[in-house]
């Protein structure tokens, strides 16, 4: 069920015309799959229709900050019919996890998305791999439709957009995010508060999971390669949650010298959940991980892999050290 892309007015004109919604993003969501959920969810109900928010986390404790926070849930346990079902930053369907059994019917699927990996699924399929966020094209698929954006609106676009961009540091931030940052600023985003419920609010557990994972860190390839890892036992004796370690790799990456940081975290499912993050356009770390199954961008990428954590760890190494010449 491959399609070409669709305009906006079409996904426009479907969003028009139907009544009831459900709007779906990925497992472990992150700021922009959140705050683009709600976002979209808020302007559709604006205009008075039926709309589900449902993740197959619920909301993290991290974004329970985000304006309307309390609309998006887990999934019923009874499936529901629905007009429309909305993916959103998703590069593959079944990274919708439980909600999509949640979805009996659906009249449409429509697929909005910024990852260069995503096979366009669904029936309405709007992928820009150039987009920084997914909360980038919504705001630009709201405005050209002329969709509500108030203040709520704004401040959930403007999380997706900071967050997926490394609070607008990372090379995909273009002239037309800050564009579209000053846009959402003057909807009202109280900036300074957003930013601090980002950023200078995290738990203490995450700082002391900082101090653990740092002990396993380990270089290869003349410290071009960084990496670290979280086993089960640790994350259970510090009582870390999933989301405690969103952002940590960054510590890796920003490390002189290093051009792919990886964090190997344990899992309870027999997997290896595997984030990649390369600091060179000539290092796609989304091919690496596509060869374990997973996917994502070139820069920022990620897999679940089988296996224990030692053999994951060794097996997904010697692969990216295919890539990054790590004997000179
Ligand atoms: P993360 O390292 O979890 O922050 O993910 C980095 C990027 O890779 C995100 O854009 C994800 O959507 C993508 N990604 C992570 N895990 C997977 C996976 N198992 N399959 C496909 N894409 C993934
Ligand atoms: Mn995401
Ligand atoms: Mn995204």
């Amino acid at each position: 069920m491959t399609q070409l892309p669709s305009n906006f007015s079409e996904i426009g004109r479907a969003l028009r015309e139907h009544q009831k919604f459900a709007i779906l993003s990925h497992v472990r969501p992150d700021g922009d799959a959140l705050g683009s959920q709600l976002a979209l969810a808020l302007s559709l109900k604006q205009l008075g229709k039926d709309v589900r928010i449902w993740n197959e986390d619920g909301m993290l404790e991290k974004y329970s900050f985000l304006p309307q926070a309390e609309l998006l849930s887990k999934p019923p346990s009874t499936p529901e019919d629905f007009d429309v079902a909305v993916a959103l930053d998703t590069a593959i369907q079944s990274r919708l996890g439980t909600p999509f059994a949640a979805i009996r019917s659906t009249k449409t699927w429509i697929n909005i998305d910024h990852h260069p990996s995503n096979p366009r699924y669904g029936d309405l399929v709007y992928v820009d791999p150039t987009a920084p966020a997914t909360g980038q094209i919504l705001f630009e698929l709201l405005k050209a439709g002329e969709f509500p954006i108030d203040r709520s609106i704004a401040e959930n676009l403007f999380v997706a957009i900071s967050t997926d961009t490394g609070s607008f540091q990372y090379s995909n931030t273009t002239a037309r995010t800050f564009e579209i940052a000053s846009e959402l600023v003057g909807c009202g985003v109280d900036v300074g508060r957003v930013s601090q419920q980002l950023y200078e609010n995290y738990p203490r557990r995450r700082v002391e999971l900082l101090r653990e994972l740092l002990r396993t860190m380990r270089f290869e390839g003349n410290g071009k390669v960084a990496s670290f890892s979280l086993s089960l036992k640790t994350a259970k004796e510090l009582g870390v949650l999933p989301e405690d370690n969103e952002g940590l790799i960054d510590h890796l990456r920003a490390i002189q010298g290093v051009i792919v940081a990886v964090f190997f975290e344990e899992l309870a499912d027999g997997k290896v959940r595997v984030s990649m993050r390369s600091k060179d356009t000539a290092v796609d770390v989304c091919a690496i991980c596509q060869k374990f199954n997973g996917g994502g961008h070139t820069l920022a990428a990620g897999a679940r892999v089988r296996g224990t954590l030692a053999e994951v760890e060794q097996r997904v190494l010697e692969a990216i050290c295919d890539v990054v010449d790590c004997h000179s």
